[in-house]
């Protein structure tokens, strides 16, 4: 498609914020002003495009804001969206306001929904943003950086709580059901032990460590624990470790803190990278992608692929979707899933190595 006939980009960010959202949402806005599109911003994400709240942005709309946490878009759900009727609604949003195409931010549900416009005629490309860093084809999501600093900044400082008064801190962190966040913060932090969904958890093991290290004039000690391990995980380990060592155990649930703040250097970056290969990709007539790091490298994915991968990542596929692909197509998602299944399993064996 020629670059003429763009008339204008919408871009929406949706699902859970992330730092990093706004860099994203500014180069994405730069470039298509360069490029000569206009851009409307779309807040609340497809709430906003089914409501029509929207603003033709300029260059200065988006000033100031590569720094700043959160979405100045704002984000919220939508279970209109998911709906014929809603979804017929975002569409004539689209057509009454000339936008052509969107770029839309967010996680696997926000790429569904791009899936779902592209169907119906607005060309649309996903940026990957979510503090979990779930998303299978991709190697990282904005927010992923900026999260992990935080949670390593606060388990830093109870960290230092735990050693002058000998104590342990059970800390939980975000994930949903991911525990990437756990894993490389326990990692980055020395906890002595970490719980994620993604591998057992020998809490007798703990409990034995505990004890022997206290014995050897350990003072403090970190169990890292991801959300994905269930609501009252936490809690009643936090409970059992002191019951079982004596040790006084406090606990602590991290929480919503892990989605704000100022992005780091990596968020912004990508964010920037990626926001800009959006509206690029656009200009080469291209739709249904996201965009995805793989092997260090910025790459774009067929928003199905993507979708049916971590599907079968996450052992949610049916027997349907895996009769629709080649053989060579789910043999290669097959191998792409077992390679990060094997990744986590590595680096959980690194932070058992060096957790005494
Ligand atoms: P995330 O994008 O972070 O995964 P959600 O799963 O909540 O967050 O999805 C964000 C929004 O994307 C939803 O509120 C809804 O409007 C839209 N969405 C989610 N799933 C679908 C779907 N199956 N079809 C169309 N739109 C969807």
């Amino acid at each position: 498609m020629a670059a003429k006939t763009i008339r204008r980009i919408g871009i929406l960010t949706s699902g859970g914020d992330a730092p990093g959202m706004n860099a994203a949402v500014r180069a994405a806005t730069r470039t298509a002003i360069s490029m000569g599109a206009e851009v409307i911003g779309i807040f609340e994400g497809y709430k906003g495009l089914i409501e029509g709240e929207l603003k033709l942005f300029n260059e200065r709309d988006v000033s100031n804001i590569i720094s700043k946490g959160g979405t100045i878009l704002y984000s919220a759900r939508c279970d209109e969206f998911k709906t014929d009727e809603g979804m017929q609604k975002a569409v004539a949003t689209c057509k009454k306001n000339k936008i052509d195409c969107i770029v839309a931010i967010g996680g696997d549900g926000t790429f569904r929904g791009a899936a779902d416009l592209t169907r119906l005629g607005i060309r649309a490309v996903g940026i990957p943003a979510t503090i979990d860093n779930d998303i299978t084809a991709t190697e990282y999501s904005i927010g992923f950086d900026t999260a992990m600093n935080t949670v390593v900044e606060w388990v830093d400082r109870l960290r230092d709580t735990c050693e002058s008064h000998g104590r342990c801190n059970v800390v939980e962190v975000m994930g949903r059901n991911a525990g990437h966040i756990a894993l490389e913060c326990g990692i980055a932090t020395g906890a002595l032990a970490i719980a994620i969904s993604e591998h057992p958890f020998d809490a007798d093991d703990c409990i034995r460590r505990i004890i022997n290290d206290r014995s050897r004039g350990k003072r403090n000690f970190i169990v890292m624990v991801s959300e994905g391990m269930g609501s009252d995980f936490s809690e009643n380990l936090t409970k059992r470790i002191e019951r079982d060592t004596f040790v006084e155990t406090k606990f602590s649930r991290l929480a919503h803190v892990q989605r704000g703040g100022s992005p780091t250097l990596r968020d912004r970056y990508i964010a920037s990278r990626m926001g800009t290969r959006a509206i690029e990709l656009l200009y080469e007539g291209k739709k249904n992608l996201v965009i995805c790091m793989q092997n260090n490298r910025m790459t774009e994915v067929d928003i199905q692929q993507a979708i049916t991968i971590d599907r079968l990542y996450k052992n949610k596929i049916t027997q349907e979707e895996l009769d629709k692909l080649s053989e060579k197509t789910r043999k290669s998602m097959e191998e792409a899933a077992k390679k990060k299944r094997e990744y986590i399993e590595y680096l959980y064996h690194v932070a058992e190595t060096i957790s005494f």
